[in-house]
């Protein structure tokens, strides 16, 4: 699985004016994209400890020579990769910023939600919700957890809460992390990536297809539709408000950001297709307890930041979640996997998740 694909599965790809591409002029636009990830390997591997993602992509686009049209719809494509992955305008992400986008194995979904993971593994823990914690304290000899339920002590703390409240002036650790911690904290940054679910009463888009794409100046923010009508049975297109998309949108009410995607929607399919009948529309950097939807690295940040984020903090401070997981950052894997080395850390012995997991 790769992160924002141009190929793979079946993609019904459209131009700048609206018109569905033959199967010739997408083969000749996916092949430009791959000929310029080829480059791009090198040219990330040899950039600038400052660089961002612009700066490279533009290094690699540069050296195919190409006509400026050609080259433009490799870098918009390259702009909404940067945007859907992270959720961050390509000139703010590192040049490494997207070192992890490829994952070994088959893409899951999860139609009930993500929540059975973590269900499953807590089954039979003292789980305690709504403890809201504002200040952590830690010692040679333990830490001293605060909040609105009073203060929990012991030996170890391992902290899961996101770089978005952990940079918060709410949430305080004391003493302060140690600079092997904090320096690579802050290069990272909580995103503004948000989900628009459109449902509707017919299907009106390409059969057949994972995703609708479209090229061009017009689909700066709403180029992907992808079909969810498969999980629930219901005609159902995806969209993603990402960078800064989600920036602009974050004060527009629901109705409001459907309309903007229907006008988009109605560019390629005509002014005939139906309103969507339910909108949902996600509000991550609204969320308190989120402050966006996952970290990114800033340009001047490196790909072993977030395992250095993981370091123990005088043998008892343990900082976890996906943002501390050089593997594979920003996702349900490196969560989970980044709070299996902190337990075993904490327990001073290998613990082996898989046989978790079957139990
Ligand atoms: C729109 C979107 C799409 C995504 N797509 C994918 C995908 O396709 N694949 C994938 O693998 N991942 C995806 N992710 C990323 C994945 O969801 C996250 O990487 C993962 O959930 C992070 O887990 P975490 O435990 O590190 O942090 P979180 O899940 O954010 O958990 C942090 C917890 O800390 C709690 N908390 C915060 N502050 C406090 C406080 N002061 N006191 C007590 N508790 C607090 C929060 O309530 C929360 O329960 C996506 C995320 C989003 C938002």
């Amino acid at each position: 699985v790769g992160g924002y694909q141009p190929d793979s599965r079946p993609i019904a790809h459209y131009s700048p004016d609206g018109r569905r591409l033959s199967d010739a002029e997408a083969r000749r636009y996916v092949a430009d994209i791959h000929a310029v990830d080829q480059t791009l390997l090198g040219v990330v591997a040899a950039s600038a400890p400052d660089a961002s993602y612009r700066d490279v992509t533009e290094a690699a686009i540069a050296a195919q020579g190409w006509d400026s049209e050609r080259a433009q719809r490799v870098r918009e494509y390259l702009e909404h990769r940067s945007e859907e992955q992270y959720g961050a305008w390509i000139e703010d992400l590192a040049a490494h910023g997207l070192d992890d986008d490829s994952i070994d194995g088959d893409e899951v979904v999860f139609p009930d939600g993500y929540d059975v993971l973590p269900a499953r593994l807590a089954a039979g823990l003292d789980v305690r919700l709504s403890h809201v914690v504002r200040r952590v304290r830690w010692a040679s000899d333990g830490v001293a957890v605060t909040g609105d339920a009073g203060t929990i002590t012991a030996d170890a703390a391992v902290v899961t809460v996101p770089v978005g409240v952990l940079q918060s002036d709410d949430f305080e650790i004391q003493p302060a992390l140690p600079q092997a911690v904090s320096a690579p904290l802050g290069r990272l940054r909580m995103n503004a990536f948000e989900k628009v679910f459109l449902r509707f009463p017919d299907a009106f888009w390409d059969e057949d297809v994972y995703v609708v794409r479209q090229q061009g100046p017009d689909a700066a923010w709403w180029h992907s539709w992808y079909d969810l009508t498969a999980l629930h049975g219901t005609p159902t297109l995806l969209t993603f408000a990402a960078g800064p998309a989600a920036v602009e949108t974050r004060t527009w009410s629901d109705e409001r950001i459907a309309e903007s995607v229907m006008e988009q929607l109605r560019r390629l399919y005509g002014a005939a297709i139906p309103a969507p009948s339910h909108v949902t529309v996600t509000r991550w950097q609204d969320d308190p307890f989120a402050r966006g939807s996952y970290a990114y690295m800033t340009a001047g940040s490196v790909t072993s930041d977030h395992d250095a984020i993981a370091e123990p903090v005088g043998g008892v401070l343990h900082l976890a979640g996906e943002a501390t997981w050089t593997d594979d950052p920003a996702t349900v894997t490196a969560a989970m996997m980044s709070g299996h080395r902190a337990a075993c850390r904490v327990a001073g012995r290998e613990l082996a998740l898989d046989r978790l997991w079957r139990e």
